[in-house]
């Protein structure tokens, strides 16, 4: 069973809910809460590192399980963070098809050992020639192996030609938006011709994103207080 019903609570008790999130419990029907919560499903006991008598309101979320591609997203979104370029932040996550574990990520930028300089922040031209692009930074490993690659933006041609190569062998591109200079769309006709499966991020798939990423804000919140 997919649906995780958990239950948060404001202010002073979101420790313990980080906690809960993080082991994965399932809880259903709380009419109350005590220092202990159930998973039936996993038959683990996730415990409330505070159990207080929440001063605040309870909020209940219906939060489901990743799915593959909405994990793939979100950690091609998190490597595009590392991206030094300040204008264009992309990112890439590179996926076995089938057992679907992660191969490499990679973001645009600079080839190590070089840095941003200036000049690029005025002459958008030369920053272009010159950056190597997310896809273009991926180490596409085992040519046997079919791959899933997730996207933060949609591939250049250049890059729609790598991903096509038998030697990537890539089967599967998912990307989250449009990359606008491409008014041509050439990706489309280099993945239709080598028949690659590409679609966008679907509206639930965002809507889960959204969701995934504040838990995770609440996560790490729960980490730090830990170290402090
Ligand atoms: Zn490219």
């Amino acid at each position: 069973m997919d649906l995780r019903s958990i239950v948060a609570l404001v202010d002073d008790e979101q420790d313990g809910i980080a906690a809960c999130a993080e082991r994965g419990a399932i809880s259903h029907n709380y009419n109350e809460l005590s220092d202990h919560t159930f998973s039936k499903d996993y038959g683990k006991k996730c415990r409330l590192k505070s159990p207080k008598k929440s001063n605040g309101k309870i909020l209940t979320m219906e939060m489901e399980r990743l799915t593959r591609q909405e994990y793939g997203f979100i950690i091609a979104i998190a490597s595009g963070l590392r991206s030094e370029d300040p204008h264009t932040q992309v990112g890439a996550a590179l996926f076995e098809r089938e057992s679907g574990r992660l191969i490499s990520s990679g973001y645009n930028g600079l080839s190590a050992g070089t840095n941003w300089v200036s000049e690029f922040n005025e002459n958008r031209g030369l920053k272009a020639d010159l950056i190597i692009h997310a896809e273009q930074n991926l180490n596409f490993r085992d040519p046997k192996v079919e791959k899933t690659l997730f996207l933060t933006m949609d591939p250049c041609g250049s890059c729609a030609s790598l991903i096509s190569s038998p030697l990537s062998n890539v089967k599967e591109v998912y990307s989250l938006k449009e990359y606008e200079s491409d008014k041509e769309k050439k990706y489309q006709k280099i993945f239709d011709f080598y028949n690659i499966k590409f679609r966008r991020a679907t509206a639930k798939e965002l809507k889960n994103i959204y969701a995934y990423m504040n838990r995770a804000s609440v996560n790490i919140d729960s980490i730090l207080s830990n170290l402090t």
